[in-house]
């Protein structure tokens, strides 16, 4: 059997593509449509023959599927439909409907439709891409995996919010997190990385990009994270507040006459780094300290002070810690991030070793000291790679 996957990511105005072969892990090809419905869209393709850039109007996902196999058929490699092992579609809400991946067909397909009121900006947006893919591959397996499907092995104690359990009910108001794929991709990783089985080992997962969660894992299963209900709990992030008393929404309402979309715009769109600096990437947040900028320090001390907090949350949640793992945009690339972040925790066994830290880290690396009770890694996050491991699996097992 081919091990030839399409991993499909579609967001309400973009498709993210990339065809992998789970076999060798390498990426055949990649490609990103943008600006789905706006007057000019943008498609970019990488294949074996270089890259390929086209500016045309994509009117809807339909559109954008349909370009993307022409762009395969002129540019490579050519998709056989009978070489494709199945095509991966990453699901943003599962619900506590979803603990797994699941084949897709019509009745799965009105599930995640009908989970959109709990991810409103995610889940048409999956959905649209599932409908386009599957009229692009009519005879191949078609697999959602759901990024909040490694979290559905938290106990009510980790997931259920102190309200009114029968509001809570009638509403699906819980915690689902976030970032699962990530997460559960890295701390295998990492379990592999210590020559141990999953099972074996206590992980603290620091998911830190764009939007940032960290998930405490214990034995394989994730047992607590910072995401909740949406992404919008946990750590400060590029423009999500994180964490914050829900009394400063009624506050804002009553005294700043804000509507529900103004504070919704607020806390996802204009808070986090971006609020508090006035940066969203944390490369221009460093430049910005550099140069000074007192706001730009405080934002980072806020950042670092956040994470500090739930790592020493995990660390007594999970009662003995084999490894932090840092990942994803800035988890990988940013040093002065991971020294700050767990600066001061020696009394905990956590220590990073400023040689190993520095710069960049491209590949797995333990950055923590010799002899370190906590082994500190750096592990590059590939959800593409697990969302095909995972849709292979799935296909086999059925
Ligand atoms: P997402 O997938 O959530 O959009 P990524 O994991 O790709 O995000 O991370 C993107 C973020 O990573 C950027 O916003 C930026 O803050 C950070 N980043 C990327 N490269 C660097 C770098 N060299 N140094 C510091 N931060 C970086």
């Amino acid at each position: 059997m081919s091990t030839r996957v399409l991993v499909i990511n579609s967001g309400s105005s973009s498709i993210k593509y990339q065809l992998l072969d789970v076999e060798t892990h390498e990426a055949l090809a990649t490609g990103l449509v943008e600006r789905i419905g706006q007057p000019t869209g943008k498609l970019k393709h990488t294949g074996p023959a270089g890259t390929t850039t086209l500016e045309q109007p994509v009117p809807d996902h339909e559109a954008g599927m349909a370009m993307v196999l022409q762009l395969f058929e002129e540019h490579g490699p050519r998709l056989v439909e009978s070489e494709l092992t199945a095509v991966g579609h990453r699901i943003v809400q599962g619900g506590s409907v979803f603990a797994g991946p699941a084949v897709i067909d019509d009745a799965v397909l009105q599930q995640i439709d009908d989970l959109s009121s709990l991810a409103p900006l995610h889940n048409p947006a999956n959905v649209a891409g599932v409908r386009a893919a599957r009229h692009a591959f009519p005879s191949t397996p078609h697999v959602a995996v759901f990024d909040t499907a490694f979290h559905s092995t938290l106990e009510p104690a980790a997931y259920e919010y102190a309200i009114d359990r029968e509001v809570a009910r009638r509403y699906a108001i819980r915690r689902y997190g976030a970032h699962g794929t990530s997460h559960l991709y890295v701390s295998r990783q990492a379990a592999a990385f210590l020559g141990k089985d999953p099972s074996e080992v206590n992980v603290i997962v620091l998911h830190l990009g764009n939007g940032a969660s960290a998930t405490a894992v214990r034995g394989g299963r994730s047992v607590e994270t910072s995401m909740g209900l949406t992404p919008l709990e946990g750590l400060v992030m590029g423009t999500r507040s994180g964490d914050l008393d829900p009394a400063v929404l009624f506050h804002l309402a009553r005294v700043a006459g804000m509507s529900i979309d103004e504070l919704d715009d607020l806390l996802n769109r204009r808070s986090g780094m971006l609020g508090l600096s006035g940066h969203t990437d944390m490369r221009d947040v460093h430049a910005a300290v550099e140069a000074g900028d007192e706001n730009a320090r405080t934002a980072l001390d806020v950042y670092y002070h956040r994470i500090k907090g739930y790592v020493g949350s995990y660390y007594a949640h999970l009662g003995r810690v084999d490894a932090i793992v840092f990942t994803a945009g800035i988890g990988e690339n940013d040093d002065l991030v991971r020294a700050g972040a767990l600066a001061g925790l020696e009394r905990l066994g956590i220590e990073v070793d400023p040689e190993r830290n520095a710069g960049r880290i491209t590949e797995e690396k333990v950055i923590s000291p010799d002899g370190a009770e906590v082994t500190v890694l750096v592990i590059p996050t590939n959800e593409e790679l697990e969302i095909a491991r995972q849709a292979v699996e799935t296909i086999s097992a059925g």
